[in-house]
């Protein structure tokens, strides 16, 4: 098996870093992941991670509270994640900078898309947190967004708990049934709810490419670089 992809963006949900429990940060997750981040950064993909946040707070859940604000409780979850990974990967000589989509210069540079490009080119895991900086969106549509503007050849959304897409939830019905390919229209026709809509279309009108699969086994991640048939892959 050969490499398949030179640059990617990783988007790794909150609950990919929390464990069992779901919530906050789970060190040993996250370590085992970096693990995995270390090895194809090793192979020489060029790798840029998004992270999200749900494992601290998503903005839809209060709904006693003004949403915007709401949801920027939910981006700077996004950035402790940022944080934690990037203390990870550095421990096992990873060099990384996290770039924040609202600026906060005492932790993190502020996002530059042409100082991201530079920083992959060298070498360096780029860790976008903040989301997109503005409420009303998800760090599903920030990795799709920051794919196009860094043209990335793939997105790879590691999931907790599923290893794909399915025609419905496989946790309730143990008939349902994984696809193994899908055309991004196909997610919005048949309401397939692994990512939202304005993330979907995003990638669809700018051609990217994504693979779904699960991160309960860290070691996918080097599998779908090699090109390991895992997981569902979308197409435009
Ligand atoms: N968020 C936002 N704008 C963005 C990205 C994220 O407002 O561009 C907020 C939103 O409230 C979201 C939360 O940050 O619920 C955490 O992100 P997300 O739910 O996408 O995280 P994940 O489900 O991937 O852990």
């Amino acid at each position: 098996m050969s490499l398949q992809y030179k640059r990617i963006v990783l988007k790794l949900s909150g609950e990919a870093l929390a464990g069992n429990n779901g919530m906050g940060i789970d060190l040993e997750t996250i370590r085992n992941i970096s693990y995995q981040i270390k090895k194809i950064h090793d192979l020489g993909v060029e790798v840029a991670i998004v992270v999200g946040g749900g494992n601290f707070w998503r903005g839809r859940s209060s709904k006693d509270m003004d949403r915007a604000t709401s949801d920027y409780m939910g981006m700077l979850g996004t950035m402790m994640n940022a944080l934690a990974l990037q203390d990870a990967l550095e421990k096992i000589d990873v060099i990384t900078r996290v770039q924040s989509a609202i600026e906060m210069r005492q932790i993190a540079e502020p996002y530059i898309r042409r100082r991201a490009i530079r920083h992959l080119e060298k070498g360096r895991v780029v860790i976008f947190g903040a989301g997109t900086g503005n409420p009303f969106f998800s760090t599903d549509t920030t990795a799709a967004l920051r794919a196009a503007e860094i043209e990335a050849d793939v997105i790879f959304l590691a999931k907790k708990g599923v290893d794909g897409v399915y025609d419905s939830d496989p946790k309730l019905n143990k008939n349902a049934k994984k696809f193994d390919t899908l055309n991004y229209i196909d997610i919005l026709n048949l309401g397939l709810g692994i990512m939202d809509s304005t993330a979907t279309s995003l990638c669809m009108d700018n051609n990217i490419p994504l693979v779904v699969f699960g991160i309960d086994d860290p070691d996918n991640i080097v599998n779908v670089v090699l090109g390991k048939k895992i997981g569902t892959n979308i197409k435009g």
